[in-house]
């Protein structure tokens, strides 16, 4: 078998095109390093360096060189690096090593032990993100064998931290201090997905776009005293009215690329009643009920047409008979990715018109980050492979309402695209961060093949 196969990626490569590679040939080989993977425990504090090790073995026994990058030695970055002829900017394929942590007795099955039952493989971290991690690993693996020329390198980085980087061990310490070994045209990573009915793939979201993080607190002030004495300037008065206005507030509806895109392709595969109302949403007699709608019936994507505010903590008060001096409350706001955040604020302190309540942002978590374009040739890749690979599927880019790693690299100027491996509905409860994770078998060795062709479209010399 293996002979075989080698025949045919040495003819391939003669030939200076796409390698062909049988795909299910390499099933088990994709399983046992996936598997080997999740077996890994890089749940908090992380301990990422372990799977760093296991990636720098395999890596290396292919000859591939590798690099690690260390902020806190437990929890190391890896970077390989294939060469292409220079002739285009490199591509980045990138996976985070860590995984979330987990509560023991919600699992039906070791959480770190990859059992494979029903069709599944199940663990921590078979979602989010050790399939990325180990599409990215096997495409490494087999462009190297085939020997295949490329126009640009394949950079391979495996991070840590990317879960809760509040120490910047992950993508922070790679784009400050070691920026030259991961700058790329392009990057692919976590962040999509596909959807799976009735076993077949309907849609494929790339990830394009995501809402920056611009929480703040509401803190207002006023005068101590007893609470049998009713006060005017009484913080939790303030408080509670200044967050009844910024909490029914609605900041402008504005929609980008991504966002313009997702909706009139949203509408192709929607209901008639549904179908009707995305089309409604640039109609300007219409556009305000359907946001009205949405608000009520369709959160997630209400979230997508504008800046999102929504309180979220509130604390004051030291005992039933006090006022106190001051009271505050968190807002959790989500901007768009082209938000002019002091601009924001300023507009937000309007709706207040209350000179007790002060507006104090938190430090900022992520970097404000560009939509990336739609009509790149790493996204038209992504498109076309998903056409070719699923037949009559529909390809919705998508504006993620939540952060990711992604924001780093836009915001240093490489557009990033999020891909995922395929699931359906009922698999939405054994997603990411989920009590229990799993992955469909045949769904990671898709994957596996979709990463490949999505990479050696863009990389490939022909
Ligand atoms: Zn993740």
């Amino acid at each position: 078998m293996k002979t075989l196969l080698l025949a045919v990626l040495l003819a391939s490569a003669a030939s200076a095109q796409v390698p062909a590679i049988y795909f299910g040939a390499q099933n088990a080989e994709i399983l046992q390093h996936y598997r080997a993977l999740v077996q890994i425990d890089t749940s908090p504090p992380g301990n990422e360096t372990k799977a760093v090790s296991y990636l720098k073995k395999v890596l290396e026994a292919e000859g591939i060189a590798t690099q690690t990058f260390a902020l806190n030695p437990d929890r190391a970055n890896l970077v390989a690096r294939l060469k292409g002829n220079g002739s285009k900017r490199p591509l980045l394929i990138l996976a985070h090593t860590d995984v979330v942590g987990v509560q023991r007795e919600k699992w039906p099955v070791d959480p770190f032990a990859a059992i494979m039952k029903d069709g599944y493989i199940w663990g921590r971290g078979t979602r989010d993100d050790k399939p990325n991690l180990a599409a990215n690993l096997m495409t490494m693996l087999l462009l190297k064998r085939s020997g295949v020329a490329l126009d640009r390198d394949i950079i391979f980085l495996a991070e840590s931290g990317e879960e809760a980087d509040i120490t910047g061990v992950g993508i922070n310490f790679m784009v400050a201090q070691h920026f030259d070994a991961i700058d790329a045209e392009f990057s692919i990573t976590e962040g999509g997905g596909a959807r799976l009915e009735n076993g077949a793939v309907k849609t494929v979201n790339i990830g394009t776009a995501e809402k920056v993080p611009a929480s703040v607190r509401l803190v207002a002030t006023g005068r101590s005293g007893h609470g049998s004495v009713p006060r005017l300037d009484n913080p939790l008065v303030h408080l509670g009215a200044a967050v009844e206005k910024v909490g029914r507030w609605e900041p402008p509806m504005r929609l980008n690329d991504t966002t313009r895109t997702y909706f009139e392709k949203l509408a192709t595969i929607s209901s008639p009643d549904k179908a009707a109302r995305y089309r409604d949403l640039t109609n300007p007699q219409r556009t305000a009920a359907v946001q009205r709608y949405l608000r009520e019936n369709e959160p997630g994507l209400y979230s997508m047409l504008r800046t999102s505010v929504v309180p979220t903590q509130l604390k004051a008060g030291v005992g039933p008979n006090v006022i106190p001096s001051e009271a505050e409350a968190t807002l959790d706001i989500r901007a768009l990715p082209d938000e002019d955040i002091a601009k924001f604020y300023a507009a937000m302190n309007d709706v207040i018109a209350d000179p007790a309540v002060k507006i104090v942002p938190l430090p900022a978590t992520r970097p404000p980050s560009p939509v990336s374009p739609l009509t790149t040739e790493m996204y038209r890749a992504l498109e076309q492979v998903s056409k070719r690979m699923y037949p009559g599927v529909t390809v919705l880019p998508s504006m993620s309402t939540g952060a990711s790693d992604m924001a780093q690299l836009r915001a240093k100027g490489i557009p990033s695209y999020g891909i995922g491996p395929a699931a359906t509905e009922e698999d939405a409860n054994y997603g990411a961060h989920s009590d229990v994770e799993r992955l469909a078998e045949s769904s990671l060795y898709k994957f596996v093949e979709f990463t490949w062709n999505a990479v050696t479209a863009v990389a490939v010399h022909k």
